[in-house]
């Protein structure tokens, strides 16, 4: 029997595996009822009673009164008196009006069309075949693409998670020796908002598809949008051509190898041959070592039939889509900077 370090060496193991199965299991479901609601921001100016708050929310004030008492035992949200809450730090990381707000991710990864495929984790391991698939009836973005308040959703979980993520790819990558950046997969284009505006002589393109892309008004209005410019399409297909970088966050891991290899070529054929391909992706590690990174990997092979991946198997897919892993350069966040050069 192997011995892993436990990070809660004092509790026993079946009450550390009882915390993780309960309240784990609710407590992800608890925080998206009360982030859906906006419990957070209607308690920024101080303390509210259940009524109000049903009230203010269109909820079943006593069953709310469960939910927020219940929620309390992890430190969200304080009772401080019967039925008088209050936000506690944790809470406060879900009101939506704050940097790094929390309350798209509360949502979006409990979210029913979410929640229904992680219902599914058991057939999925079974078969090898992504859940969305099967509960969803069609791949992710498929799935997405018909249906915009889920896309909306998803969307603002992306931006959101991106804006947080802007800082740590600035501090670790000089993007002024560009003159034209693609953001390929873009979303509604909150990375290529930091990178250009930290860089002002810089001209982007976001690069999503085009019902993705039309809620990027950021861009496509205010100062940024002279040297802006918001292109629809499939990268499946094609990117658009002539940039001296192509930065890719977050989308090699979505896809399997085969199709990674596709879109990899695509940048391959648009990218001037002394540009710079950018992969910003969570590097996992070697196989063996305890890694958070395996999850995201998880969420992946359930949504996407996607994959996070080591260092050695992205220089493998460089390698075949004609590029050379020239570094990897590591960051603040979780993701890393995988820098490829045309071979
Ligand atoms: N890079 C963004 C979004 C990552 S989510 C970020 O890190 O925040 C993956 C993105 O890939 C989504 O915006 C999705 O719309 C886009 N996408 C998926 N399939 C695509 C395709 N075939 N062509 C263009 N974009 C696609």
């Amino acid at each position: 029997m192997t011995d892993q370090t436990s990070s809660a060496p004092n509790i026993p193991p079946s009450a550390q595996l009882m915390q993780m199965i309960w309240p784990g299991a609710m407590a992800a479901q608890a925080i998206y009822v009360a982030a859906q609601l906006g419990i957070a921001d209607l308690l920024k100016d101080g303390p509210k009673q259940i009524d109000e708050l049903g009230k203010a929310t269109g909820a079943h004030a006593p069953s709310l009164h469960r939910l927020l008492r219940a929620l309390t035992s992890l430190g969200i949200f304080s009772e401080t008196g019967t039925g008088i809450f209050q936000n506690t730090a944790l809470s406060e990381a879900l009101r939506g009006d704050l940097p790094n707000t929390m309350r798209p991710w509360a949502i979006f990864l409990s979210a029913p069309f979410m929640w229904k495929p992680f219902g599914d984790l058991y057939e999925t391991v079974m078969s090898g075949q992504p859940a969305v698939d099967r509960v969803l009836g069609k791949p992710f973005f498929a799935y997405l693409a018909e249906h915009p308040e889920d896309a909306a959703v998803f969307n603002s979980a992306m931006t959101a998670g991106s804006e947080m993520n802007v800082p740590a790819v600035l501090a670790a990558y000089d993007f002024s020796q560009f003159e034209r950046i693609v953001d390929v997969g873009g979303g509604q284009g909150a990375l290529l908002r930091g990178i250009m505006s930290a860089n002002p002589n810089l001209h982007g393109v976001l690069f999503d598809f085009q019902e993705v892309v039309s809620g990027a008004t950021a861009l496509t209005t205010g100062e940024l949008a002279s040297r802006c410019q918001v292109v629809g399409g499939d990268f499946f297909e094609s990117v658009p051509e002539g940039a001296d970088a192509y930065i890719l966050k977050g989308i090699i891991h979505d896809w399997n190898d085969d199709d990674a290899l596709r879109i990899l070529k695509r940048c391959r054929q648009a990218i001037k041959d002394d540009g710079r391909l950018l992969l910003v992706e969570m590097i996992l590690k070697p196989s063996g070592e305890p890694d958070p990174g395996t999850f995201g990997d998880v969420l992946m092979l359930t949504l996407v039939g996607g994959r996070e991946r080591t260092e050695s198997d992205f220089r493998a897919l460089l390698q075949k889509a004609g590029f050379d892993l020239s570094r990897v350069v590591t960051t603040d966040a979780p993701n890393s900077i995988i820098e490829g050069r045309p071979i």
